[in-house]
């Protein structure tokens, strides 16, 4: 039984008196000359079946943070029960466990990520990553150095220099248009042998194919799609979705734990992780992302006025505006051009509105028609007659 159930213990009367009861439990069961027992609800300390001797103590399992030869499980039976008593929101735990990091974080696991394009997106993900520990470059088209240093970032304004540095990643964080030229502006001669290549681009299948034709086969590649941004991330990144396809890791133990540490980052913070194709992040994606941008930017264009009787409903749709508008209209621009799906999309929006309109615009014919053939022309009824 889980502490969180209802609790059958007599007497207990709050979680205090059944955390208590729990315990004593597990203090006589180690004690117990016949551990291995499993202990039944209302039957604390069971007696040995007669004529039975008790079965022989399992072997010694030693979990990988515990000395030999102690009981471990105590102690570890014992966190198990207080953790979930504790009312900390993921998000607060999350905190704690940034503050820890420093310490915690040691140099092997570390890395060094390059990112290009460092706009909006690239900034907001370099604040996160070098708090974590990471070291960070950065090369736009633009020049982010006063930026850049106070992100505590080296930036770079020649490629070159910039992959001469040798990261572990290189991590393009480019509008989706300019993906293609910024990826062939690359000096991959300047990079290490086998260097992992990863995007964060809002489309997957596209990057996915552009770094399979350019990249030669010793690079790795990780298609990424963090799905949210400067806005929906800007009070941590617990619970939110963290889409990747693992299009292409060499076999060796030191790539796999790079991609494995690379996917880490986002782990810690409490992403939630989904592991997808490309291809299927795309027909998802198509209703999640540019449906809500098509909305956010149609509500855009009716200039929705702040009144005194704003409803709940018309609140939300005042932030979906806010929030989509707040992108650029570029990366709007690349969700349509390239997710193969969005025509599709707007097609399927033309129709539901066209057959919306028309199921109105019927009803109000049959309300008129009855006006013209059923009511008298002068609108007088009955009193018109007399
Ligand atoms: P964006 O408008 O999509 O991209 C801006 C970035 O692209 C800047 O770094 C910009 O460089 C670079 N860029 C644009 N045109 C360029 C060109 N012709 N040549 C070289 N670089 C060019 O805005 P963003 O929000 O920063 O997004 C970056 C990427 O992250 C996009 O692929 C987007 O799909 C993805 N993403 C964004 C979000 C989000 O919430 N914003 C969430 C998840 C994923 P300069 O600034 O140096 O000009």
């Amino acid at each position: 039984m889980g502490v969180h159930e209802k609790s059958d213990y007599r007497g207990s009367g709050s979680a205090l008196g059944h955390l208590r009861c729990r315990i004593g439990l597990i203090f006589k069961t180690q004690l117990s000359p016949n551990p291995s027992k499993k202990l039944k609800k209302n039957a604390p300390f069971p007696p040995h079946p007669p004529n039975l001797r008790p079965p022989p103590p399992p072997p010694p399992r030693t979990p990988p943070n515990c000395l030999p030869g102690r009981r471990p499980t105590l102690r570890l039976r014992i966190r198990r029960l207080l953790l979930p008593l504790l009312p900390i929101q993921a998000q607060d735990r999350h905190h704690r466990l940034r503050q820890l990091r420093p310490s915690s974080l040691s140099s092997q696991s570390k890395l060094k990520i390059a990112i290009i394009g460092f706009g909006n997106f690239g900034q907001f993900l370099a604040q996160t990553l070098t708090s974590q520990g990471h070291t960070l470059l950065a090369h736009s088209r633009s020049d982010y150095s006063s930026v850049a240093k106070t992100l505590n970032v080296s930036f770079f304004q020649d490629p070159h220099d910039l992959c001469e540095q040798h990261p572990d990643v290189v991590l393009l964080s480019t509008s989706i248009l300019s993906f293609a030229d910024v990826l062939r502006s690359v000096p991959l001669q300047s990079l290490r042998r086998n260097t992992l290549f990863a995007d964060v681009l809002s489309v997957k299948e596209f990057p996915k194919n552009l770094f399979l034709q350019h990249l030669p086969p010793h690079f790795d590649v990780l298609c990424t799609h963090p799905m949210f941004g400067p806005e929906s991330g800007k009070n941590g990144w617990a619970g939110l979705p963290f889409v990747f396809d693992k299009v292409r890791v060499g076999e060796t133990p030191s790539r796999i734990e790079r991609c494995e540490k690379f996917l880490r980052i986002f782990e810690d913070e409490g992403c939630r992780m989904v592991e997808m194709s490309c291809e299927e992040h795309d027909e998802n994606a198509v209703e999640t992302q540019f449906l809500t941008h098509t909305v956010g930017r149609m509500l855009a264009l009716l200039d929705l006025k702040d009144t005194p009787i704003n409803t709940k409903g018309y609140e939300v749709l005042r932030q979906l505006k806010a929030n989509t508008c707040k992108d650029s209209f570029e990366l709007y621009k690349g969700l349509f051009m390239y997710n193969k799906n969005a025509t599709e999309l707007l097609d399927r929006l033309d129709a539901a509105f066209d057959s919306l309109k028309k199921e109105l615009f019927e009803n109000l014919h049959d309300v008129l028609r009855k006006q013209l053939f059923e009511s008298p022309p002068n609108g007088l009824g009955n009193q018109g007659k007399q």
